[in-house]
């Protein structure tokens, strides 16, 4: 590791006291969910499709989970959450998508994130059936991108004991994976992060004692028209995705926001999940800017479903203008 020791003990004790409380905001949403929702497997999204030049981009849903933002959301302004909610027609707790992306380009196919699995309950771990309703098997997927080592990100690498993308290639960013799997950054967790080692060991472990873990640096293209472009802040490692192919683009966000109605309007609101808010608040409005700027598409996996779209400023703060907004054409 680069960390001096006692800049990574420092760090080790914020993220400590974040995961903390994330421990506990998490238990009783979901639970809940799972009561109220009946049947949750008929509110859940299958699969949406789009080209981006010569690739295919299919969006994937995991399903949804409500969050309550007023626990969740630091650094806003009083009333700022509530009145930003309600202008957007919504109240706490918001239900929240969690999306995977399929890239294909001719006979490869790239996921980027991997769902959830059965981590959180029944509204949630539909990423395998949304890959078989857009018409593929998970042993068909050659490569699996992740931004960063939460659960929600590679909770479904593994299907139960056994690895649910057998032929696939895990690709991580090197910090990332440093920071969650290096045995010296293990042995210096604090107590309140075990879980979350434990999370990453579980899910991504096997995948490096199979030898089938990549890990790169950033700026390199990974796959032809596919490059890694690092967004830290969320964690440590976290990564976007760059995919450009002809006069088109996307960028696979990741985590780069969480909560549309606030963020958009306020990029400098946080999470309690951000390991490193400031840096997560810095790399947002970052993202944003160019975003706006530049006119490319931009893929989120907490937007809401198929979470693709477009953003458009507007004063110091950003529209967002879903791909399925209106009739979409292939953009050329
Ligand atoms: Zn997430």
């Amino acid at each position: 590791m680069k960390h001096s020791n006692n800049a990574y003990k420092a760090f080790l004790k914020t993220a400590g006291a974040t995961f903390l409380l994330l421990g506990t905001l998490m238990a009783s949403p979901f639970s809940a969910s799972a009561q109220a929702l009946g049947n949750p497997d008929l509110t859940q999204a299958g699969y949406y499709r789009m080209k981006v030049g010569d690739f295919e981009v299919t969006a994937l849903s995991d399903g949804t989970v409500p969050q309550n933002f007023h626990q969740l959301l630091t650094n806003a302004k009083p009333g700022e959450v509530d009145s930003l909610l309600k202008q957007n027609y919504q109240t706490d707790p918001v239900e929240l998508s969690v999306n995977a992306y399929l890239i294909k380009n001719g006979d490869k196919l790239i996921l980027v994130d991997a769902g959830t699995a059965g981590a959180y309950g029944p509204t949630l771990g539909h990423l395998t059936e949304s890959l078989a309703r857009s018409g593929y098997k998970p042993e068909q997927i050659d490569a699996v991108l992740i931004t960063h080592i939460h659960i929600d990100h590679t909770g479904g690498l593994m299907d139960g004991a056994r690895m649910a993308f057998p032929n696939a290639t895990i690709y991580i960013s090197k910090t990332e994976l440093d920071f969650w799997l290096s045995p010296e950054s293990k042995a210096n967790a604090p107590e309140s992060l075990k879980t979350y080692y434990a999370q990453a060991e579980a899910t991504v472990g096997p995948y490096l004692k199979a030898g089938k873990v990549k890990a790169f640096g950033n700026g390199k293209e990974l796959f032809p028209g596919i490059t890694p472009i690092a967004t830290p802040g969320h964690t440590p490692g976290h990564t976007s995705f760059m995919l450009e192919s002809g006069r088109q683009k996307l960028v696979f966000w990741g985590d780069i926001m969480h909560a549309a109605a606030v963020q958009f309007v306020d990029p400098s609101v946080t999470i309690v999940y951000d390991v490193d808010p400031q840096a997560a608040a810095i790399q947002r409005k970052k993202a944003f800017i160019d975003a706006a700027k530049n006119g490319y598409w931009v893929a989120g996996d907490h937007l809401s479903y198929p979470g693709i779209g477009h953003i458009r400023a507007n004063g110091s703060s950003y529209i967002w203008i879903p791909a399925n907004y209106s009739t979409y054409s292939s953009g050329k």
